[in-house]
């Protein structure tokens, strides 16, 4: 079949399947909004779910409910199989060498923080530095500037060029013997930068400095895995993956983690406790207090058994090729300005139209039916980058087709010619 994208949905291939079915998986995408086809454009901000998704859910609640590890009757050995389950799915998805490498969390904000305090906070002293870049996520900038306020450590940002990517050779120059940390996003969510992650990784390693990848905005759009990348943390959340909200996945090398202090103490994460002293459990126990999200773990992995099915790579080389359309789309509209032009690129198509403020283009867009970001996208540094405070941002999923994308570049064009 013919892979590359067309006008026609039909005649759109995801690997073996055409985007036609693929959509059909997704019972929202037939949604209509005051009396428009809904254009889900927003993927960057959270993806929409895969009927296999709903139904893993609806199926744990029915048959499956009740808290793990604890009790021992049927249903706690169910949702307990099911949870742990979930936990090997994650690893076997990202190249994890053990399951035991893989906490659950509410998601990358929460994991990011995590990282931070659990791991990084106990080993920095005042003046000791944390790399971060230019096109992070306020996710991963804020809980930096928490722990360095609270130790005394410094931080310092890595800058990137006029396209939007990392500038290296800066990148590398900023490691001295009293950085401690390197932290970075794997696709940047305000401009679709692909980081090139293993050299980053690499040039940090060269100075003894572990990582943390966000990879938030590449895990849905990007083979992951961790060991080929040896990256030593590594964080996403479940609703950019087509999973639920409130769930997300924090990798770490099993050794480190076994370093890393409790994030939170409760229940679940102890093996014996006194009023003298609490032992706790290994990871990823030791980082799971309390009553976690299982059933949301359990739909996560529901959502990577489908993007399995589909094909990452499949998926990787489709968006690819919406991108590339899409951004020549948008280029013919006049007034047209591209924000985040690096070679290497992913999901996002960031854009400014002269003359118009982004909110009356997201506001044009909506009244389509078209659903899109603007705003700052979390991401207020790198989009001060180009003397911006705001981007409006379109951003593609799989199932995302031309036509829609047609859609999209003729509203555009009717607000810059002073239609719509
Ligand atoms: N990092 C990146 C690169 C993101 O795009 C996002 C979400 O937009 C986050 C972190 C935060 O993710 P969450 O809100 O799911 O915790």
């Amino acid at each position: 079949a013919d892979r590359r994208p067309t006008r026609g949905r039909s005649q759109a291939f995801v690997g073996a399947r055409s985007v036609e079915s693929v959509r059909e998986d997704f019972p929202i995408l037939a949604e209509v909004v005051d009396g428009k086809p809904l254009v889900w454009l927003d993927n960057a901000a959270t993806t929409q779910r895969p009927r296999a998704v709903i139904d893993r859910l609806v199926r744990y609640y029915e048959h499956e409910n009740s808290n793990v590890h604890r009790a021992a009757h049927a249903l706690a050995a169910r949702s307990t199989d099911a949870y742990e389950a979930s936990r090997r799915t994650v690893a076997g998805f990202i190249g994890a060498g053990s399951p035991d490498e893989i906490v659950f969390v509410r998601g990358t904000t929460e994991g990011i923080n995590l990282v931070a305090r659990s791991f990084v906070r106990p080993r920095l002293a005042p003046g000791d530095e944390v790399v971060l870049t230019r096109l992070e996520h306020h996710a991963n900038i804020v809980p930096w500037q928490i722990v360095a306020a609270e130790t005394g450590a410094v931080i310092k940002v890595a800058p990137i060029d006029d396209d939007g990517q990392i500038e290296l050779g800066a990148y590398s120059r900023l490691f001295t013997p009293r950085t401690r940390f390197a932290s970075f996003a794997h696709v940047a969510n305000a401009l679709g930068t692909i980081t090139p992650a293993a050299e980053m990784i690499a040039i940090a390693h060269s100075h003894g400095v572990p990582v943390l990848l966000d990879a938030a905005q590449s895990a849905p759009h990007l083979p992951l895995d961790v060991r080929a990348l040896d990256v030593d943390f590594l964080v996403f959340s479940g609703h950019k993956i087509l999973g639920p909200t409130g769930i997300g996945v924090v990798y770490g090398k099993g050794e480190l983690l076994e370093e890393a202090e409790p994030y939170q103490g409760g229940g679940n994460m102890i093996a014996d406790v006194t009023f003298e002293q609490t032992i706790y459990q290994p990871a990823p126990a030791k980082f799971e207090a309390g009553t976690g999200n299982i059933a949301d773990a359990v739909g996560l992995a529901a959502a990577i058994e489908y993007v399995r099915g589909l094909g990452i790579e499949n998926i990787a080389a489709y968006e690819h090729a919406l991108l590339v359309y899409g951004t020549e789309a948008l280029r013919r509209v006049p007034g047209v300005r591209i924000v985040g032009t690096a070679a290497q690129k992913a999901t996002v198509l960031s854009f400014v139209l002269d003359g118009h403020s982004v909110e009356e283009v997201g506001q044009a867009l909506s009244r389509e039916g078209i659903a899109v970001r603007a705003g700052h996208h979390c991401a207020q540094p790198a989009l001060r980058r180009f003397g911006l405070e705001a981007t409006v941002r379109p951003s593609i999923a799989f199932y995302n087709t031309c036509d829609e994308l047609d859609a999209l570049a003729d509203v555009v064009r009717n607000v810059a010619g002073g239609g719509v």
